[in-house]
């Protein structure tokens, strides 16, 4: 069933230094002519069972767009789909972009839940990551959203990040739980090959923290979560009761979804699709009623049972094992992983609940390892 939306606007103010997501920079122009484009693609995936249960506008920052471009996106998106009553609607907002007229514009169209990427409420650690707000720009925005009575919102918050202490962490920790957000994302900076960050530290101008405060700063963030009422559901991921995110919570269930905008991708009947990241292109193709994709993936028997591994135990309830995908050559089943995972059970790294196979404390920690040892065993 047709029921997740994807939504991707790929422009931002400009690229922070870490970024490795598909954004360009903003230009008037061009973003009204991409949200024409936008609608045009929405239109042709219209379907009679896409019965929608979250939208999910990310980006990029969705929060540059002008209100009237969220106006017709929101217009197009209810004329072609239609929107259980439960909807979820996300817009990830960036805290440099959002003023009370934004605010009211995007709750007025319906939108219920907004995803802050604060990263931190430390100015110099912003400065560091090339953002462009301030951690007070950051609790301005959070507070306006509360006085508008917007209840469901989220901070992401980064760790690792170069010249962060333990101390600063804690602050910002204790600063995002003061303003009592439905959801908390804790990611750790990794440096990733095509970003500006990374030949700074190849050339040492900068350097990342050590990996034991990095792991001392995760567990941390464990504890402190937990002790202030959130659910630790997913790696990254923090909820108060019943408040997790429902559209990211389908990708980790391996959920089909539909993709729309640039460099989106979709999951639908097994295959993994991506549309074109060349915007002009993008805007042509739809132009000339085509869908803009370049790439389409019918999965392996083998890439299930590998994402199914790995984005299930992504989970902290784990994978259920009766759920693993049927494939007509069985890659593997359930015996032969229960076979494979014995030393790691034995060493403590999963445990087995009911039907459940779950990372413990000690694996989530070092979930990737553990996911690579898995993948070893298993030969994939
Ligand atoms: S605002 Fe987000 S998408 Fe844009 S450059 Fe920064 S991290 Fe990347």
């Amino acid at each position: 069933m047709r029921a997740f939306l994807y939504i991707h606007i790929p422009f931002c103010v400009k690229k922070c230094i870490y970024c490795d997501f598909f954004s360009l920079p903003y230009d008037e122009p061009a973003v009204r002519t991409y949200v024409d484009a936008l609608c045009k693609e929405l239109n042709l995936k219209k379907h009679p069972d896409a019965a929608l249960k979250t939208i999910y506008i990310g980006g990029g920052t969705p929060t540059l767009l002008p209100a009237e471009c969220f106006r017709q996106l929101l217009k197009c998106l209810r004329s072609n789909y239609h929107f259980s009553s439960e909807i979820e609607i996300t817009v990830e907002a960036n805290p440099g972009t959002v003023d009370k007229a934004k605010i009211d514009t995007l709750l007025s169209l319906g939108v219920n839940r907004l995803s802050f990427g604060v990263q931190s409420f430390n100015d110099s650690e912003l400065m560091t990551l090339g953002r462009i707000h301030s951690s007070d720009e950051a609790l301005r925005s959070i507070e306006s959203i509360k006085k508008a009575g917007l209840k469901n919102f989220s901070i992401d918050l980064m760790y690792g990040i170069p010249g962060q202490s333990m101390e600063s962490w804690r602050e910002s920790l204790t600063k995002a739980i003061e303003l009592s957000p439905s959801h908390i994302s804790a990611y750790e900076l990794t440096p990733e090959e095509n970003t500006p960050l990374y030949p700074l530290i190849q050339s040492r101008k900068i350097t990342m923290p050590n990996e034991e405060l990095i792991l001392e700063m995760y567990n941390y963030a464990i504890d402190y979560f937990a002790g202030s009422g959130y659910t630790h559901y997913e790696i990254s991921n923090f909820a108060k009761p019943g408040l997790q995110c429902v559209h990211n919570l389908n990708y980790w269930d391996r959920g089909e979804y539909i993709g729309a905008g640039a460099g989106a991708h979709s999951f639908i009947s097994g295959i993994r699709s991506m549309n074109t990241k060349d915007i002009n292109e993008y805007a042509a193709t739809l132009n000339s009623g085509r869908i803009p994709e370049i790439q389409s993936m019918k999965l392996t028997p083998e890439d299930e049972i590998k994402e199914f591994i790995f984005l299930g135990l992504r989970k902290i309830g784990g994978i259920s094992l009766n759920k693993m995908p049927h494939t007509t050559e069985s890659v593997t089943d359930k015996e032969r992983l229960l076979k494979v995972c014995k030393d790691l059970l034995d060493e403590g790294y999963l445990e087995l609940s009911g039907d459940f196979l779950r990372l413990t404390r000690k694996g989530i920690v070092i979930s990737n390892t553990i996911i690579v040892r898995l993948f070893g065993k298993l030969g994939l």
